[in-house]
């Protein structure tokens, strides 16, 4: 039996280098795998950074997507706790080692020998995906399929962030960048009680912000972004956008003793810090790589309980190419999901 994917054929610029749509083998599972027939997989930002070279120049006959929603057709002998006909999410961690430094002290996202959905294994452009029972989830019932899908990696990312600001109640957080993961954070950080602050170049992201409930909004077309945010009360910050301005200008903006966490897993460009202004008076940037199972598990949880929901688009499979370009230039407001 064959499936319809879209592959990368190589590395290089999604303008010239599209992914190739066609069918290949439906492949086989092991004994903790599952095979999913899949509903609906987001289009991350990772995806493009794979397709692009950005995360290694070698990668090829790699299906990409790794915000997975789909149904279990087939399971291995011993995969425990899931039957057939499930609904179950699968996310960027495809497993973890279980037995290393960062695996047997709760830091499974740190694993010397992990394995990426989308990226060291095939993922969700696909009309089935293979996954390691271990490392799947149980989705809420009131979620659409492509409502839950961007969660499992932009929302979920997204909560990481926010916890590793680690933030007073009630503070000021500000995010920089607003695309697919800030405004599903910018969602839980208000519904969590705290106050949002949104800086992007981006005039419709900017709207957006505003529509779900950013108390303040700010472009750098305006003015000088450390002028006009000092006054802003601004604990910590978490920066969406994947280069190295807005995260010098976040360390300059928050508070002394906050914190600035960057949410990318690539940053173009070099970082260059002014101490005096950026790091002195214990401020501390740091980065998120990836989620823990616990992460997911609380964020999914979290996310029903709290109503987030993404503002997405469904796209067919065809169109994934042309949904890349668009969020290489900023043109998604929200998110796009294949519907499968
Ligand atoms: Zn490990
Ligand atoms: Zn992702």
């Amino acid at each position: 039996m064959e499936m319809k994917c879209a592959i990368i054929d190589k590395t290089g610029k999604i303008e010239d280098n599209k992914l190739k749509i066609k069918e290949v083998e439906l492949p086989k599972i092991s004994n903790n795998e599952i095979l999913l027939k899949i509903s609906a997989c987001g289009v991350c930002r990772t995806d493009l950074h794979i397709i692009e070279g950005d995360l290694g120049k070698d990668i090829k006959n790699v299906i990409p997507g790794h915000e997975i929603v789909g149904i279990v057709k087939e399971m291995g002998k011993e995969v425990k706790d899931v039957s057939i006909g499930e609904r179950v999410g699968v996310a960027w961690l495809y497993r973890s080692c279980g037995v290393c430094e960062y695996c047997i002290s709760g830091r499974e996202n740190l694993c010397k020998n992990k394995e990426f959905t989308g990226f060291s294994r095939n993922g969700g452009y696909s009309e089935y995906v293979v996954a390691d029972s271990r490392f799947i989830f149980k989705i809420p019932e009131g979620f659409k399929d492509e409502e839950a899908a961007p969660l499992l990696c932009s929302g979920a990312i997204g909560y990481r962030s926010f916890k590793l600001t680690n933030p007073t109640p009630g503070s000021t957080i500000a995010i920089f960048g607003f695309g697919g993961s800030a405004h599903l954070t910018a969602q839980l950080i208000k519904k969590l009680g705290h106050k949002v602050v949104v800086v992007s170049r981006n005039e419709k992201h900017l709207q957006l912000a505003k529509d779900l409930g950013a108390d303040f909004v700010f472009s750098p077309k305006y003015g000088d972004v450390y002028t006009n945010l000092v006054d802003k009360n601004i604990e910590n910050a978490i920066v969406f956008a994947p280069s190295p301005i807005p995260i010098m200008n976040a360390l300059k903006v928050i508070k002394p003793g906050g914190r600035v966490v960057v949410s990318g897993i690539h940053i173009e460009g070099d970082i260059n810090l002014d101490y005096d202004s950026q790091l002195f008076h214990e401020k501390m940037l740091l980065s998120v790589e990836s989620y823990t199972r616990e992460d997911m598990i609380e964020y999914l949880k979290l996310a029903f309980n709290l109503g987030i929901k993404p503002v997405y688009k469904t796209i067919n499979l065809g169109d994934v190419n042309s949904a890349l370009e668009r969020l290489k230039k900023s043109e998604i407001n929200g998110v796009e999901v294949i519907k499968f």
